[in-house]
């Protein structure tokens, strides 16, 4: 079974090719491209890339991530958000791929105190979180076989992210302040690459938009105070208010979300975010 990886060189791409030469994805024939080697916003390159593979999946692993940058480089995050989505969307629906894209619980705008199931409003208070939202919608008004799969806090041994920022600055400083008042999940993307695998070889019908993170709630200081204690290195950690770490882009407060669907629709255990974290 063939399957198209996009933005391949990213954080979760690359834990995917990681993956692809094991035991895990055996009868699954992977073709990463990364953005030199396939533009998702390039239509043509795509059509093409699509017709002439006969792929049966295309994972898009491709977006603009940086959350703060997107306020000020708006066209080039909806350029590739959302235009970039919908490329794939109508390119997947002319060869007959299905698409499994990765979205985000920034799309929600965290005033709500209960976990987030699939069908509460998304409304975004960040610009990246409004292009990952208007990225949804051009699939699902343009295909019908697709998986959207949000995630969030995304971390691992790959591209950046902020276990790997926490760990540079545990060597660097002695002293760090990290924000206590955003709750949400961490996610190791090892976790989630398995899901998405298990979805491909399950052959799952069941298309649709999914909640996945691991189990369990976390504030930053929570996940950094916990990569600290885990690599044993010593550092005065101190929490801070989002009001005194002020940034670009506003971050939703909560933005827990509830992965009922997903853990009953594929009978998943999925592991808590601090055993993760172990492993990681
Ligand atoms: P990364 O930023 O690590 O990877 C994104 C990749 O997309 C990069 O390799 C980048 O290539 C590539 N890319 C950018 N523009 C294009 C383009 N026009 N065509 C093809 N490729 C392109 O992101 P992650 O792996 O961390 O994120 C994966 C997905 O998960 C994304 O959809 C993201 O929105 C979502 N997500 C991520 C979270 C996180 O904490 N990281 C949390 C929640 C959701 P290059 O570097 O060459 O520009």
């Amino acid at each position: 079974m063939k399957i198209l990886v996009t933005g391949a060189s990213g954080q979760l791409g690359s834990t995917l090719k990681a993956m692809a030469s094991t035991k895990q994805t055996e009868g699954l024939n992977f073709m990463f491209k990364s953005s030199s080697e396939l533009d998702i916003t390039d239509f043509e390159a795509v059509r093409e890339e699509m017709l002439s593979s006969n792929y049966a999946y295309c994972i898009n692993c491709a977006a603009y991530t940086n959350v703060d940058k997107a306020e000020s480089e708006k066209n080039l995050a909806y350029q590739i958000n959302v235009s970039g989505a919908r490329t794939l969307a109508l390119n997947c629906n002319e060869s007959k791929t299905v698409l499994i894209h990765i979205s985000t619980d920034f799309v929600f705008d965290g005033f709500l105190n209960t976990p987030y199931v699939e069908e509460d409003i998304a409304r975004p208070i960040g610009f990246y979180g409004d292009t990952k939202y208007k990225g949804e919608r051009a699939i699902i008004n343009n295909l019908d076989e697709y998986f959207i799969i949000r995630t969030s806090w995304l971390y691992s041994e790959f591209g950046h992210n902020f276990m790997k920022t926490m760990l540079r600055l545990g060597n660097e400083k002695k002293e760090l302040s990290v924000v206590y008042d955003q709750i949400g999940t961490p996610t190791y993307a090892h976790d989630l690459a398995e899901v998405l695998l298990h979805i491909i070889k399950a052959h799952s019908i069941d298309y649709g938009v999914y909640h996945y993170s691991n189990e369990g709630v976390a504030s930053w200081y929570d996940f950094a105070k916990a990569i600290f204690d885990i690599n044993k290195i010593s550092i005065q950690l101190s929490p801070i208010r989002s009001e005194e770490y002020p940034t670009p882009a506003e971050r939703p407060k909560f933005s827990v979300m509830d992965k009922d669907k997903i853990k009953k629709t594929f009978n998943l255990d999925i592991p808590y975010w601090k055993d993760s974290l172990e492993v990681a």
